[in-house]
């Protein structure tokens, strides 16, 4: 199909069944374009929970459908692509979590909302890399579990020396391949470009950056810079969000390959399909989803 005819079809389609379209920051531009927001995990997590239609279109990873499903139950959440999931996410399962429990029975549990709901509704809260540092300020116990992200949890336990973080040996295989040399070769290139790097980066690299922060937070400080140009990294998409809110701004990737495959599997095609044969629904445990929904709700009220 023509891709301005399938563009059209897609609004009408939107319109006849009451639906919103939801959009990562690091999807496709195409799919980017057509959506009624496009943000982070954090600010996606609230206009799902306060989404009017009858229908999300989740347009991202499972776990953040799943997160959608879990905020605002009644709605019908769609994923346009069944096997767009998060190997991070996968890298911990629910056996895991209560083994790492049991042997810490004393320590609060975050889980970074790039997990499964199963392991939302074992822990005390989520987070997202926006307000990870602000969710761990609000815990009490001196012992915090921090699942899965090794580097994002990591990072967070700097904050904190006098709290002891038992972290999970998870990664995010796009952020956890930048290597320091990455860095160390931009910067030799261009020593007065800013490099912005995300905390699911290795902590040397997120050591020697010039700022860490959500994608969210990377594009709040490129639209307040004075700078006309900077490095990122990120995922490669969030560069189309930036161009279009700062076209006279230059911006490169650090590293050759900042593309997480399973954000790119949503493509026009699939959000067409998706609101066409309404696919793919999110379907929950309500026991689980009720129980996830505590974790998630808790990290939201902050
Ligand atoms: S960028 Fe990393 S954390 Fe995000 S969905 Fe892809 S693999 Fe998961």
């Amino acid at each position: 199909m023509d891709k301005k005819v399938l563009i059209e079809n897609i609004l009408s389609l939107k319109e006849r069944y009451n639906a919103v379209i939801l959009a990562h920051l690091y999807q496709n531009s195409d799919v980017q374009d057509i959506a009624d927001f496009v943000g982070d995990s954090l600010e996606l997590s609230r206009k799902a929970q306060a989404a009017e239609g009858d229908v999300i279109v989740f347009c991202g990873v499972r776990f953040m459908a799943e997160t959608a499903k879990i905020l605002n139950p009644g709605k019908t959440v769609l994923l346009p692509d069944a096997d767009a999931g998060c190997p991070m996410a996968d890298m911990i399962s629910a056996e895991d979590l209560v083994n790492l429990k049991d042997a810490h029975p004393n320590a609060a549990v975050i889980c970074y909302v790039n997990s499964g709901a199963e392991i939302k509704a074992l822990s005390d809260i989520s987070c997202t890399s926006s307000n990870a540092v602000k969710v761990a300020a609000s815990i009490e116990e001196k012992e915090i579990i921090f699942v899965p992200d090794k580097n994002l949890g990591r990072y967070v336990s700097t904050f904190f020396p006098d709290k002891r973080f038992i972290l999970f040996e998870g990664f995010c295989p796009t952020h956890n391949k930048i290597k320091l040399s990455d860095l160390e070769s931009v910067r030799a290139v261009r020593p007065n470009t800013p490099i912005l790097v995300h905390p699911e980066c290795l902590p040397e690299v997120v050591q020697k950056a010039d700022f860490v922060g959500s994608t969210a937070q990377i594009i709040n400080y490129v639209a307040k810079s004075d700078k006309e140009e900077f490095v990122i990294g990120t995922e490669s998409g969030v560069i189309h969000s930036l161009s279009k809110l700062c076209p006279t701004k230059k911006f490169y990737s650090l590293g050759n390959a900042m593309i997480c495959p399973n954000m790119k599997k949503t493509t026009l095609e699939s959000v067409y399909h998706a609101l066409d044969k309404m696919q793919y629904k999110i379907e929950l445990d309500a026991d689980i989803a009720k129980k996830a929904s505590v974790s998630l709700n808790r990290m939201l009220s902050l």
